[in-house]
């Protein structure tokens, strides 16, 4: 097929300043690990090592968690409208150096510049703003019931959105007055770094935000932490389910955002085109490496040739390589353990008979990269039906009636999130009351707004982040006598 050649567009990395050697960020400074133990990030695109980044071990989380106790009393004694000040300040300067913490984010992580760009950094920003909102309308936000922060939060975050997923979770625990411990991804704790440069150019008051970087062990020590109110995980189930056995029993408060394993679902009556980009957005978006990725897709049988027949020309059509460069669809893998899961999951929907689909696409030479990939012929049973691939990888399904599309879309361990297009407004009242998933959406896919709370059902998790639920997940309620 004719296709635009595109010249190399990469966006400069001059305006990143990476270090060779990072500290732990505790108390408002920069420190050397107690543990004196460094591990190597990379980047996903060219497999360069960035820099050497700190592990921290039990020692640096407990400076980590007493500075944040020690700063929790003032935070917490202070106006609302005072903390409301440090939080719109840390979305202006996200703002302000918006293109160097993208830049950086795709670097690290390998998704492509304009999601970081467009997406990732832009939604941080308005996530900070919104809380900041409701910091000083805190008496407002639960009628009859008086919200209190909780105390210090250990707050312990994944590598597909990086910065996103620590502003879901350090903005609505400051509006609340508590204090945090943030641990990001082992594979991307670079804009997390940045991050902490930023919460010190706004003068935060130290050690309102701690930022502790190392692998499993360290989230570990820091959730068994005995000095920490509350634990906010987003992950995988399976380290979701070992969290929630270790605070059992405490008086910790616990949020999951766990896995997913969404369904398209594309009525007959549905503006096709617009639901192929959807489709497209729904589980290429970011290499298919989200949480709420529209990774089954169920057609209604009677369109379901023309619509895969769509859904195949539009792959061949989009670009895969260097995530820096601004034409970049798809960018690269965040590791090579991903890259090597993503395989072998692939290899067993071959096995298991499904049938594979790979638009012709160059790979380059270096970095960690796969191509988008459908499989038609997908029964229910299939692994690929079933298990979190968490790559650019579709699955698709058919049905011939809406309730057998609720049926066979609820039937997964998961209810992250949903998708339905239809032209009908009744239909998605119908589905959306049937489908068991925290989000659905109708005629669109993948969107995300601070007002609006996202989470899951099931194994997927508990606990909403975003808008003013997502607040109460950062506060203890009392009545109001
Ligand atoms: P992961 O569970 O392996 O790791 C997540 C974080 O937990 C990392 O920071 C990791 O170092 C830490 N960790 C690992 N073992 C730990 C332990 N025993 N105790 C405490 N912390 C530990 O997940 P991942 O591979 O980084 O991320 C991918 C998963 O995240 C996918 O399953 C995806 O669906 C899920 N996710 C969910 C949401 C959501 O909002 N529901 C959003 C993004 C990603």
């Amino acid at each position: 097929m004719a296709k635009w050649e595109y010249a190399p567009a990469p966006e400069s990395t001059d305006i990143v300043d990476i270090k060779d050697t990072y500290g732990l960020f505790i108390d408002g400074r920069f420190v050397e690990p107690a543990s004196g133990e460094y591990f190597k990030t990379i980047n996903p695109g060219t497999e360069e090592v960035l820099a050497a980044i700190p592990v921290a071990g039990q020692e640096d989380i407990d400076r980590a968690v007493d500075a944040a106790r020690t700063a929790f009393e003032k935070w917490s004694a202070l106006p609302g409208s005072q903390r409301a000040k440090y939080i719109f300040r840390i979305a202006r300067m996200v703002q302000e150096r918006a293109r160097e913490l993208a830049v950086l984010e795709s670097m690290n992580g390998g998704k492509p510049i304009k999601e970081s760009r467009d997406v990732d950094v832009p939604l941080v920003a308005a996530h900070f703003f919104y809380y900041a909102g409701w910091a000083d309308k805190l008496a407002y936000a639960f009628p009859g019931r008086r919200a209190e922060p909780i105390g210090v939060c250990a707050q312990i975050i994944p590598w597909n959105f990086p910065l996103l997923m620590l502003a879901w979770k350090i903005a609505p625990a400051l509006a609340g007055g508590n204090t945090v411990v943030l641990k990001p991804a082992e594979t991307t704790p670079l804009t997390a770094l940045l991050f902490a440069e930023i919460c010190e150019q706004a003068e935060l008051p130290e050690g309102v935000v701690n930022i502790v970087t190392g692998a499993g062990a360290t989230g570990q020590t820091l959730v068994r932490h005995p000095d920490v109110d509350k634990v906010a995980f987003t992950g995988s189930t399976e380290v979701g389910k070992e969290i929630q056995r270790a605070v059992a029993g405490t008086n910790k408060k616990l949020t999951l955002e766990l896995g997913g394993k969404a369904a398209n679902i594309i009525f007959d009556d549905a503006p096709l085109d617009q639901a192929v980009e959807g489709i497209v957005n729904g589980i290429f978006f970011n290499q298919g490496h989200v949480c709420c990725a529209g990774s089954r897709l169920l057609v209604q049988e009677t369109i379901a040739e023309r619509l895969i027949a769509k859904l195949k020309r539009r792959l061949g059509t989009l670009r895969l390589g260097d995530p820096l460069d601004k034409n970049t669809d798809i960018g690269a893998i965040n590791s090579r353990d991903q890259l090597e899961r993503i395989r072998s999951l692939v290899g067993i929907g071959v096995e298991e008979g499904a049938e594979l689909y790979q638009p012709a696409c160059e790979i380059p030479d270096r970095g960690f990269f796969y191509p988008p990939t459908v499989f038609t012929g997908v029964s229910q049973s299939h692994r690929i039906a079933q298990e979190e691939i968490f790559g650019p990888v579709l699955s698709v399904m058919t049905f011939r009636t809406p309730a057998e599309a609720v049926t066979k879309a609820n039937n997964t361990p998961f209810g992250l999130s949903a998708g339905v297009w239809t032209e009908k407004g009744s239909r998605i009242l119908w589905m959306a009351d049937r489908l068991q998933a925290g989000v659905v959406w109708a005629n669109t896919f993948n969107r995300f707004d601070p007002t609006s709370p996202f989470g899951g059902y099931k194994e997927s998790g508990f606990g909403r982040e975003g808008g003013r639920h997502g607040l109460e997940a950062y506060v203890r309620l009392a009545e109001v006598r």
